[in-house]
């Protein structure tokens, strides 16, 4: 039996480890309704609402690996509308529509993952009702002014829509990526500001009416990295359950404020963890191969020593190979942040394709992280946010802007690199362990090869 004195030293021996692997708090998932289909919607405006069965199935995979890999919230832009509110809100959601969402927020319960809905904020999703109301904006066609107190009356409407019509856990608020209003009253707010005060009133009406849903702030359009931006954030962290500067704006100004935000705020702070791809709604899903373990590693690892708690991670379409092992690894890394992320990253390829400690998993780890050197190392860096394959807004398959970004003088260099890699994935498909390795690696090789293609577009 441990005496008093042994027992107080083997307890303190064991904090700092227990405070070393504490995991991310919030290890979200976030995206536009059909971001992750394994079917393109070729030919639908951005952002697609198309809801089938096929799509339930995708979520219901996709369950499966978050439970498993320790994700435990989503956030879903899309449930009810793409671009706008109809006026009467109500008509938003048909029966069938309602009953394909239900699905998938049973499906998501059953494997224990919370739900939130995206929540435009005073913007995003209000240009029909301005349309209708146009005394609500003063100037932002897609911004009703803060100043109107009719707005409220909109933004409560909507509030007791979303959390009525569907069993959601909470909301992921957005209020700036449609700019704000920058009417006289409005204009000397700095933009921490303004966007702070909208998302209290808020969380605060929903905390009010709406008891034990999780209230999230994502702060996608906004620039957190000015010395006044601190005192905003700290006030908005008392009334909010995490806080995401989805492009880490904080610290690509300013080195130091990211760590400064974290400390200061009263909830978990963090980002969307890093460059990663963005799920190119009218693609086939063969037309690239990008993995992002690395970035998303270092990334994640900077993010969590300063202390931050929450990332909502972009969903990646799984049926891509490059995208599947980004999203393996990353749930890994926020459920044990502590670990290495090139153990995860290993530990991903093991359960995926082959048996641990076997010759193959070494090369496929060169296959991987070498595909994401031959485009990161040549294009500027990019600290966190999506990368666009083909432009986002659009209603037919675009070209492939991201290969743009690679330096001119290094296309040649990037082309003979993924074409090395191509054979390199069609040797081990035919050397895999199973079917389902070989079946990826496959697929992997023809879509470096249409890579290599979309690359060879650009010079034609
Ligand atoms: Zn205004």
């Amino acid at each position: 039996m441990l005496d008093r004195r042994a027992f107080l030293a083997t307890a303190a021996a064991l904090l700092p480890a227990r405070a070393a692997t504490e995991p991310f708090r919030h290890r979200g998932y976030l995206g536009w309704i059909t971001d992750l289909a394994t079917r393109p919607d070729t030919c639908a405006d951005w952002p697609s609402m198309r809801i089938d069965g096929a799509l339930v199935r995708d979520y219901e995979r996709t369950f499966t690996l978050m439970q498993r890999l320790g994700y435990n919230e989503i956030t879903v832009w899309g449930f009810y509308v793409a671009r706008s509110w109809p006026v009467d809100i109500a008509s938003a959601v048909s029966p069938e529509r309602g009953r394909l969402v239900e699905r998938i927020l049973r499906a998501a319960h059953r494997h224990g993952i919370r739900v939130y809905s995206g929540l435009g904020v005073y913007s995003w999703g209000f240009d029909e009702i301005i349309k209708a109301n146009p005394h609500l904006a003063n100037g932002n066609p897609h911004a009703m002014c803060p100043g109107v107190s009719d707005s409220w009356k909109w933004m409560q409407r909507v509030v007791d829509y979303v959390f009525t019509r569907f069993p959601i856990d909470g909301v992921s608020m957005q209020s700036a990526d449609q700019g704000r209003c920058q009417c006289e009253e409005c204009k000397p707010l700095t933009d921490a500001e303004y966007h702070s005060r909208l998302n209290i009133r808020v969380a605060e009406y929903i905390r009010a009416a709406y008891p034990g849903k999780t209230v999230a702030a994502n702060g996608w359009g906004m620039r957190l990295g000015d010395a006044r931006s601190p005192e905003s954030v700290d006030r908005l962290s008392a009334h909010v359950d995490y806080i995401v500067d989805a492009l880490d704006t904080a610290r690509a100004e300013n080195p130091a404020q990211r760590a400064r935000l974290i400390r200061g705020a009263r909830c978990p702070f963090g980002a969307i963890g890093g460059p990663q791809v963005e799920p190119p709604q009218h693609w086939p899903r063969d037309r690239w191969f990008l993995p992002t373990v690395r970035q998303q590693g270092q990334h994640l690892a900077e993010l969590y020593r300063e202390g931050g708690r929450a990332c909502e991670y972009f969903f990646h379409i799984l049926a891509n190979p490059g995208c599947e092992i980004s999203f393996w690894t990353t749930g890994k890394i926020l459920s044990e942040p502590a670990t290495p992320w090139r153990k995860h990253f290993r530990a991903a390829l093991e359960e995926v394709y082959a048996p641990a400690g076997s010759a193959f998993v070494g090369d496929l780890e060169e296959l991987f992280l070498q595909a994401e050197d031959a485009y990161f190392s040549r294009c500027a860096s990019v600290r966190s946010g999506t990368i666009s394959l083909e432009p986002l807004v659009s209603n037919r398959p675009g070209k492939p802007v991201y290969l743009e970004k690679i330096n001119p003088g290094e296309r040649a260099a990037c082309r003979a690199h993924l074409a090395a890699l191509q054979t390199r994935a069609s040797r081990l498909a035919a050397a895999a362990p199973h079917a389902g390795a070989a079946r990826r690696l496959r697929f992997s090789a023809r879509a470096l090869g249409n890579a290599i293609r979309a690359l060879d577009s650009l010079s034609a």
